[in-house]
């Protein structure tokens, strides 16, 4: 039987994206395109530009030129001061609520509980009550492990705990896609195992993610694709047993050396 059910259009897409800062020219054309459920690691040296790509695609930076899409919809981008910004505020917004961004330093509000935090966005974002935000919010918590921890502040937590409850404040919002911008190099080593479980516990169930990360054992393990970037260009690009195990780039071949 011929499978005539409509093509899908990935979760996100990204193309041909450049960056310039100043004269530095950071992001040389780097795409990416994830379908549901697709894990696709950013691996490569530190100003390599990884940081950038992830900011780009939720306008935290001002990309030059390049394209973005969510679910097949394009981001409508004009010239800016700085860069390409986005036409219509309201389609930011929805773009946004559909990303969910976790970064290295966690980012929480310090003046606001852990349920604040993760009921924030659902409540002023997306219109929810608060009383079904609290109830999302207390299964979201319960699943990164924090349930009892609701009600403390995030001085009084440890890095790995800050950083789950920044996890559940993402999924709080049901991202369409989730991006990890190395969510364990801020972490002591006894620490990061802990949020690399809940990582994965959510590969496992068909998140999908962009995820930059120096863990490279733990890309190994869950992506579907591996993009090693140098010098804002993506140098190889392949499944991991490709990128890690027989790497075409000698220079990926270094960089995946020397890494643990
Ligand atoms: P990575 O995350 O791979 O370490 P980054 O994306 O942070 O790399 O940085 C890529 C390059 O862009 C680096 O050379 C960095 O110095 C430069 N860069 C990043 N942010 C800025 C900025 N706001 N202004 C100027 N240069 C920047
Ligand atoms: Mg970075």
């Amino acid at each position: 039987m011929p499978d005539d059910t409509p093509p899908q259009p990935p979760a996100i897409e990204v193309r041909d994206l450049h960056k310039y800062f100043g004269t530095a020219h950071v992001l040389r054309g780097v795409g990416v395109r994830a379908e549901d459920g697709d894990v696709v690691s950013l691996i490569g040296s530190s100003g390599s530009g990884k940081s950038t790509f992830l900011r780009c695609i939720n306008m935290l930076e001002t990309p030059s030129s390049g394209q973005i899409f969510l679910g097949g919809e394009e981001l409508d981008l004009k010239p800016g001061r700085t860069g390409l910004v986005p036409k219509n505020r309201r389609q930011l917004e929805g773009f946004r609520s559909r990303l969910g961004m976790v970064f290295q330093s966690f980012n929480l509000w310090q003046h606001m509980t852990v349920l604040q935090n993760v009921i924030e966005g659902p409540v002023q974002i997306l219109g929810l009550s608060r009383a079904e935000a609290t109830d999302r919010a207390e299964a979201h918590l319960a699943r990164v492990g924090l349930w009892e921890k609701r009600d403390a502040y995030p001085a009084y937590l440890s890095g790995g705990q800050q950083q789950r409850v920044a996890i559940a404040r993402a999924l709080a919002m049901d991202p369409r896609v989730m991006l990890f911008d190395e969510p364990t190099s801020a972490l002591d080593p006894e620490l990061v195992g802990e949020v690399l479980k809940v990582i994965r516990e959510l590969a496992d169930e068909g998140r999908t993610m962009l995820l930059v990360t120096h863990e490279m054992r733990f890309a190994r393990d869950v992506s579907s694709r591996v993009l090693y970037l140098h010098q804002g260009q993506i140098e190889e690009e392949g499944p991991p047993a490709q990128v890690f195990g027989d790497p075409l780039s000698d220079r990926c071949r270094a960089f995946v050396a020397s890494v643990h």
